[in-house]
């Protein structure tokens, strides 16, 4: 299912960090594909930023505002988990630290847009310090214990290169740059 949305040109402190061509192909990554997680990183001398967007249906098994207690304590549950770096990413690098999280719940189904769509996201910005900018490649860990993730669409800027990586239960790591 490919549902392409609206978005926001600038909206995003990764895509204001990313010259025009990267944020022309970054914004047509830009769809809510069932089972598919969209995750870039941008590296910027010592600093890692990653975001990643999945829809809520990856991680709860549902879109819509949770309706019973079970689905709150399971969104609410989501939500701890995503601000937890080391759940969803692994960086192969010098001194990486993890860093800050920042969430956002994004189409619930009482935001009046969505509500006609029925579908919702969760994103996630993380912040991350590797000293001497030694990134050398990324793992995505977070398959194993969401098997509604079946792949992630992987786009990375790093030391003034870019590309772009599928990621999947068998094929979790990507080398970076
Ligand atoms: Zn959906």
């Amino acid at each position: 299912m490919k549902i392409h949305r609206r978005v926001a040109a600038g909206t995003s402190a990764v895509a204001a960090a990313l010259p025009v061509m990267a944020v022309a192909q970054l914004l047509q990554l830009e769809a809510h594909n069932h089972g598919e997680v969209l995750l870039t990183l941008v590296q910027d001398a010592g600093s890692v930023t990653l975001e990643l967007i999945t829809p809520q249906l990856n991680l709860l098994g549902f879109e819509h505002a949770p309706a019973t207690e079970a689905e709150r304590q399971a969104l609410l549950a989501a939500e701890a988990a995503l601000r937890q770096p080391g759940n969803w990413l692994q960086l192969d690098g010098e001194g990486c630290s993890t860093g800050v999280a920042d969430l956002e719940t994004s189409g619930e189904a009482q935001h009046a847009e969505n509500h006609a769509e029925n579908h919702a996201d969760f994103s996630v910005r993380f912040a991350f310090t590797c000293a001497n900018a030694t990134l050398r490649g990324l793992t995505f860990v977070g398959f194993a214990a969401y098997p509604g993730i079946h792949e992630v669409e992987l786009q990375w800027l790093v030391q003034g290169k870019a590309g772009t990586a599928t990621l999947t239960a068998k094929d979790s790591s990507v080398p970076l740059p």
